[in-house]
């Protein structure tokens, strides 16, 4: 095994602030009615700011801030125009990008390298793809002047705080929605960077407003009455009291929940690469992935040479300083998410399923999670049904292409699902029956803002990204 020497990207090019204030009508301000948080950076414990904690009060001054903006701005204003700002977004992103990256690695624990070649990247494409969008609508398939919504409650989680933004904001832009969104409590701090760069692109008041707290300020948002629209990703938990809420109101409503996702690997395929699409599927983003390939299914005739494989390219991947340009596996976004995965490893190992991890050295202080797979693993194993949303593979063997199909649809979710095959044909005979919004053939989780992302069954409804994108925040 190589030994490296570390490689700290600096974080001197963030200029963290010891507190931030709620974004509104434009400008930064204390909560009236709500209090204050802390966000930690999970590799260290660290407080890196204290946050605001916007009350009722506070929701309801940003919606009417949007309501004023979407009224008197940017509802009348010509896609063309929009579409200006939404470039200069994109750009104004990918010039901060380094600064965002590291912004994103401390405050979410995720590797620097992730972080750099992956969200920010994705991030500006995001903005770029809908930006050209916004003086096209009526050439979106939804009518020859499709129309904007109103005002956009959106709701995003931890695990890419500035990804999901953009995958919320880009596309409601550029439709003419203006938006209040909340991120998580745990990962505020890029989209309070991103407040500011709407200011530096001048983007309109009240365009943007970021309310900052917990479940309860989302809670305050998603009902509150002003709102034409709710756009939620996180939980399936929560996302079905959204649902219940918003319910007999004239609300649109989509919803991003989680996944199970197999990753299916045939006695035919390119095992090496194989391996590198399993590692990619579960250990990308310490597995806080909604599509991660948490469930490995893989036929039974080579079942021993993939793990035997898979174990020695465990070994290689490095845990630790998110910001080390090393690191492949960074930190656990918070306690409480390290809580449930120990709660979840430890019933996989209860209910009879052999656990292995690499040997690997975590650091003290911080959240850390070894990158663990469960083998034995039965379709009744909790570990085999839950969401784990975090470092572990649990594997499982199938003998025909049937079986394949029939384990992989074994579960109430729907959003994504892996296919390793050297056979054209049986990746379509395979894509066409897997129930998974999303279906990747010798590769797993690819992004691109042009193809459209979305689940099945309780993973939710909607797509968001290419132009399905737009048609949540079109009357259509
Ligand atoms: P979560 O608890 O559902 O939280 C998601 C967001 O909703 C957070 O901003 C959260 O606030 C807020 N929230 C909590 N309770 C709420 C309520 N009653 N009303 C309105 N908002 C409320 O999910 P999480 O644990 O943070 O994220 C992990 C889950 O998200 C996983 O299940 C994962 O699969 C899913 N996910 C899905 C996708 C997708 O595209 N399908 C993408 C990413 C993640 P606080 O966190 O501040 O409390
Ligand atoms: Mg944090």
């Amino acid at each position: 095994m190589f030994e490296y020497a570390p490689a700290p990207e600096s974080r001197s090019v963030v200029d963290l602030k010891p507190s931030y204030g709620l974004f509104i009508d434009g400008t930064f301000v204390d909560p009236t009615d709500g209090g204050s948080f802390k966000s930690i950076n999970p590799a260290s414990e660290e407080v890196l700011a204290e946050i605001a904690e916007a009350g009722a009060q506070d929701v309801e001054r940003a919606v009417r801030a949007a309501r004023k903006a979407y009224d008197k701005v940017w509802g009348p204003m010509p896609g063309r125009d929009r579409a200006k700002y939404l470039y200069r977004i994109a750009r104004l992103i990918q010039e901060r990008s380094r600064e965002l990256a590291v912004l994103e690695s401390l405050d979410n624990g995720k590797p620097i390298r992730e972080s750099r070649d992956v969200d920010l990247p994705l991030v500006a494409a995001h903005f770029f793809y809908y930006a050209g969008w916004a003086d096209k609508l009526p050439h979106a398939g939804f009518g020859p002047d499709p129309r904007p919504i109103g005002v956009a409650a959106q709701v995003i989680p931890w695990n890419f705080p500035l990804l999901m933004l953009a995958w919320k904001i880009a596309p409601a832009l550029a439709a003419g929605n203006t938006v209040v969104l909340k991120p998580a409590e745990t990962t505020p701090l890029t989209a309070l960077l991103f407040a500011e760069i709407c200011q530096q692109a001048d983007l309109p008041a009240g365009v943007v407003n970021i309310v900052t707290g917990a479940g309860d300020t989302g809670r305050a948002l998603v009902e509150h009455a002003g709102v034409d629209k709710v756009a939620f990703t996180g939980s399936t938990e929560v996302g079905r009291a959204i649902a219940r809420s918003v319910a007999g109101t004239s609300k649109k409503l989509t919803l991003e929940l989680g996944g199970k996702a197999a990753n299916i690997v045939f006695d035919d395929a390119p095992i090496d690469q194989a391996v590198e699409g399993i590692v990619n599927g579960i250990f990308f983003n310490q597995g806080h992935v909604c599509c991660a390939g948490s469930r490995l299914l893989v036929q039974e005739n080579v079942a021993d040479r993939v793990l035997e494989s898979l174990k020695r390219r465990m070994a290689q991947l490095r845990v630790g300083d998110p910001l080390d340009k090393n690191t492949d596996v960074g930190a656990i976004n918070s306690a409480a998410q390290l809580e449930r995965i120990r709660e979840l490893s430890d019933a996989g190992s209860a209910e009879g399923a052999e656990r292995w991890s690499p040997p690997c050295e975590l650091p003290d202080r911080g959240f850390w999670f070894a990158p663990t797979i469960f083998t034995g693993v039965t379709q009744a194993h909790r570990i085999a049904r839950e969401e784990i949303f975090g470092p572990v593979l649990s594997v499982l063997t199938f003998r025909t292409p049937a079986e394949a199909v029939e384990k992989a649809n074994n579960t109430p979710y729907g959003l994504s699902a892996g296919i390793w095959t050297d056979k054209g044909s049986r990746i379509l005979w395979m894509a066409d029956r897997l129930r998974a919004g999303v279906v990747w053939a010798n590769t797993f989780n690819k992004f691109d803002p042009t193809s459209p992302f979305g689940g099945y069954k309780e993973s939710g409804y909607g797509r968001e990204g290419g132009r399905h994108g737009l048609e949540g925040y079109l009357n259509v």
